[in-house]
């Protein structure tokens, strides 16, 4: 049972963590949205295994507490842009309609690669080099 004291301290640290969130993930999203989308699945691989093994120093406190909240939030900017319908996570939604109206309206958001048909499912495949992205200029 947590005391009075760790129960606030828990909600101001969601707090704290929705509200940057809340300014994160859009920044991400501008930053990847013209970013090749087997790119994005690589960072997105790269960014779920941050989280599963630096989750814990962002939720307790740890030396690796930023690399975990980027990896959150980048995660989620990956998600509202390649998933049909966006990202809804904590209350708060991120997809590529502006102004979302309804989050859980999936038919009221477009289909992100129109004139695609999403592949059939498959099997895990080699995911590209990230040491490439972004490539050098020229
Ligand atoms: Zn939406």
């Amino acid at each position: 049972m947590t005391r009075p004291s760790e129960t606030a301290a828990i909600e101001t640290q969601r707090m704290v963590l929705i509200e940057t969130l809340r300014l994160a993930v859009p920044l991400h999203m501008v930053e990847l949205d013209d970013v090749p989308a087997e790119h994005l699945l690589a960072m997105a691989t790269r960014d779920a295994t941050a989280i599963g093994s630096q989750g814990d120093d962002l939720q307790f406190g740890g030396r690796r507490a930023e690399a975990a909240f980027n990896a959150l939030a980048r995660g989620l900017a990956i998600a509202a842009l390649t998933t049909w319908g966006g990202v809804t996570w904590q209350g708060l939604h991120w997809c590529r309609t502006p102004g979302c109206a309804d989050p859980d309206d999936v038919d009221a958001h477009p289909q992100p690669y129109p004139g695609s048909t999403p592949p059939p499912p498959g099997p895990i495949r080699d995911l590209p080099d990230l040491s490439a992205w972004p490539p050098p200029a020229a």
